[in-house]
């Protein structure tokens, strides 16, 4: 049912109906009581007294008569005139009563009583004419019983009753009218009653199904709202008042409640996802560092009361920079993908394995402690071999291995940070061990290591100290034995350890990213001591591999020679093959533009490394320097002589020249001088010796003419 009209203008439109009809009801009810009353006040003041009046009338009329009668039989005159004016007594009341009797019923009633008259003068008149006859005379009659004195006396009773008889009638019709009015009101009233406890009934009913029943449905819409009932639909909605409009609100709130649930899902779906990548490595799905920290603070708490035994396994891959750098990002990311899924195989579920960043990832296993090493060397060896599995990645297969480091607790450390450190030790060990192998920590390698990073501290200083100068071991034309030139080798006189190696401190410079200062100071050095030697004798710069990646590095030495006013055509600089792998590109626009500023390029240590013939022509080297290590072997191995040969005549197709590195007796020079060799070095021709020792030999040199 559609309403139109509000609850409050209803309401109020019911009640004033209600209070109506019960204000008429009093009024009608009210009306009627007067009107009974004014009829039960006519019978009791108007018809009932002239009743009597008439009754009274009556009397006296009867009296009258006996007073005649007693009159015509009295004695004497005596007793004849006492009963005259007695019957006079009676005449003056029956003029009284007439009075009252109009009086009694008012202008209305006044010819009411002219019929009785009418018969009571002509009674009266002939009582006055026998009275007057017996005055005059006349004999009494020996009684007034004449008939013509009754006959009127009669009549006149007559008169008199029938006039009580109409007032009987009319107080009579009086009493049944206010009868019929108690009786009717009554029936009035009792229907009004009836249909005002019907409208009652009816209004309630209203109220009920308006009011009290759309109110119950909201409430229990409402409640099932709160009780998570999402679908609850409000009834009511299309009414036009308060109901209405209170389900109409209703419905805003449940949208509202609607809204916010979503939105409150929404943010609990970006707080797990952020939580999630909070937790977890984007790419591999692994448990990330912090995961990784949390488990092992863990299981070291458990290892420390002494139930179990926790290890962790640092895991780093060998060489996978070059595979990132070689084969591009997507395959890098691909043989990490594989190398997660590989380790989570081989952990058997039942440990944490997380990647801490790049390529490295680490285990927990905990165990009991009697089994615990026989567990881990197992998991190890598993998980070398899984990662040694090669890997098909975007149409390549990858070959890769890892170095894993091992440490314990308790034993190696007594916290996550110390355990996690002496896992990485052990895993650096591995790697210098050859890598694609394991390592448990031990604390010799801390006490190493702790060397190491002294090591690194002294450089740092002994770098800007100038402590570190370059030393010169002469580099000799094969045909004449004479000195054309020398190599720079850095040397570091350390005040407590003594000589350090340049294969010990290089890699530290390279990893402090201190390198290129080196190789600047080094070759400033260079420039300045060259100066005082002949004009043609050449110096060789031995480069980093990590150097060659920067394009800006052949600007960089043009500005120190700019600078030092030494000509670029007498430096060469030697680069080994691995300088070339990461980076081909760069590589090759670098020896490009240091070609073109007229500085030659070696190719240092050939043999050793990764070579390739496609390097030797497209990279257009000056100079091939076969390794020390097959020049040396050349007497006690055949192989090696071997190689140097196909060394030598490899280069010759090519036109390129060749030096021999590591040359120590004079057999093997003669050796390589007869299969062709252009140029030789070694400790036969000298060893690096300061820039004094480098001019005295060529002034020795020059005056000798040849070497030794
Ligand atoms: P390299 O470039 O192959 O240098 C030649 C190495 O062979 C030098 O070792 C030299 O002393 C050694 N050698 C030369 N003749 C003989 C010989 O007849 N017998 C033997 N047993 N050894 C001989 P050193 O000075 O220890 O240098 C080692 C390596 O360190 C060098 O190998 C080079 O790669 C690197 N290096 C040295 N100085 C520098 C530098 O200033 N910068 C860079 N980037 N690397 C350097
Ligand atoms: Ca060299
Ligand atoms: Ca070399």
């Amino acid at each position: 049912m559609r309403s139109t009209l509000s609850l409050r203008a209803l309401l109020t439109l019911f009640t004033t109906a209600f209070v109506v009809i019960v204000l008429g009801l009093a009024v009608y009810a009210s009306l009627r009581l007067v009107e009974i009353q004014s009829t039960t006040a006519a019978v009791g003041k108007k018809w009932l007294p002239s009743m009597q009046t008439l009754y009274q009338l009556d009397d006296r009329v009867t009296e009258f008569r006996m007073s005649e009668i007693y009159r015509a039989l009295a004695p004497d005159q005596k007793t004849k005139d006492q009963i005259e004016s007695m019957a006079d007594d009676h005449r003056r009341a029956i003029e009284y009563l007439e009075d009252d009797y109009a009086t009694a019923l008012g202008q209305s009633h006044g010819s009411d009583l002219d019929p009785f008259r009418l018969q009571l003068t002509a009674y009266l008149a002939l009582h006055d004419a026998w009275t007057g006859d017996r005055a005059s005379g006349a004999a009494d009659m020996p009684a007034r019983n004449d008939s013509a004195s009754e006959r009127l006396f009669q009549s006149t009773v007559d008169s008199l009753d029938r006039q009580i008889d109409r007032n009987k009638s009319e107080a009579r019709t009086a009493v049944n009218d206010a009868a019929q009015i108690v009786h009717n009101t009554l029936l009035i009233m009792l229907a009004i009653s009836g249909a005002a406890t019907l409208f009652a009934i009816w209004i309630l009913v209203c109220v009920r199904q308006k009011i009290t029943g759309p109110l119950g449905a909201i409430t229990q819409a409402l409640s099932g709202l709160a009780g998570g009932n999402r679908d609850v639909r409000v009834p009511e909605i299309n009414r036009s008042d308060e109901i209405g409009d209170m389900a109409k609100a209703f419905d805003v709130f449940r949208a509202n409640a609607l809204a916010l649930e979503h939105a409150h899902e929404a943010t609990q779906a970006a707080q797990e996802q952020a939580q999630a990548l909070a937790r977890h490595d984007p790419m591999t799905g692994l448990p990330n560092r912090r995961v990784f920290f949390g488990d092992l603070e863990s299981a070291v708490a458990r290892a420390k009361q002494g139930s179990t035994i926790c290890s962790v396994l640092m895991v780093d891959l060998d060489r996978f920079k070059p595979i990132n750098d070689l084969q591009g990002h997507p395959v890098g990311d691909l043989v990490l993908c594989e190398v997660a899924s590989r380790l989570r195989e081989a952990e058997g579920k039942n440990h944490t394995v997380a990647r801490l960043g790049g390529d490295e990832f680490a285990i927990i296993i905990e165990t009991d402690v009697p089994t615990h090493r026989e567990v881990v060397l197992r998991l190890a060896g598993k998980v070398l071999t899984a990662i040694r599995e090669p890997i098909t990645a975007a149409a390549s297969r990858v070959e890769i291995s890892a170095s894993i480091g091992i440490a314990s607790c308790p034993g190696d450390g007594d916290d996550p940070e110390s355990l996690l450190r002496a896992a990485d030790i052990a895993m650096y060990r591995a790697k210098r061990d050859g890598s694609d192998t394991f390592r448990f920590f031990e604390q010799s390698m801390d006490e190493e290591l702790r060397g190491q990073a002294s090591l690194e501290m002294d450089f740092r200083t002994a770098l800007a100290a100038g402590e570190i100068e370059p030393h010169y071991q002469p580099l000799v034309d094969m045909r004449d034995r004479s000195i054309y030139g020398f190599e720079m080798l850095a040397r570091w006189q350390h005040a407590v350890r003594g000589s350090v190696p340049p294969d010990v401190f290089i890699p530290i410079a390279e990893h402090l990213g201190l390198i290129g200062d080196l190789t600047w100071s080094i070759l400033r050095r260079a420039c300045q001591d060259a100066k005082q030697w002949p004009e043609n004798t050449t110096v060789a710069l031995n480069v980093s591999p990590i150097q060659l990646r920067d394009a800006a590095f052949p600007t960089q030495i043009l500005a120190i020679l700019n600078q030092e006013g030494f000509p670029p055509a007498r430096l060469e600089i030697e680069i080994t093959e691995t300088a070339l792998i990461s980076d081909i590109e760069t590589a090759k626009l670098v020896l490009r533009a240091l070609k073109v500023i007229g500085i030659k390029v070696s190719l240092d240590d050939f043999g050793t490394g990764y070579s390739s013939l496609y390097h030797l022509r497209e990279l257009k080297f000056d100079k091939i320097k076969i390794d020390r290590s097959f020049v040396q072997s050349m007497p006690l191995n055949s192989e090696s002589e071997k190689i140097v040969d196909a060394i030598l005549s490899l280069a010759k197709s090519l036109g390129l020249p060749t030096v021999a590195e590591g040359i120590e007796d004079p057999d093997v020079l003669g050796q390589l001088t007869a299969m062709g060799c252009d140029f030789g070095q070694g400790y036969y021709f000298g060893k690096a010796m300061t820039a004094e020792k480098a001019s005295e030999l060529l002034c020795k040199h020059k005056n000798d003419e040849l070497v030794a």
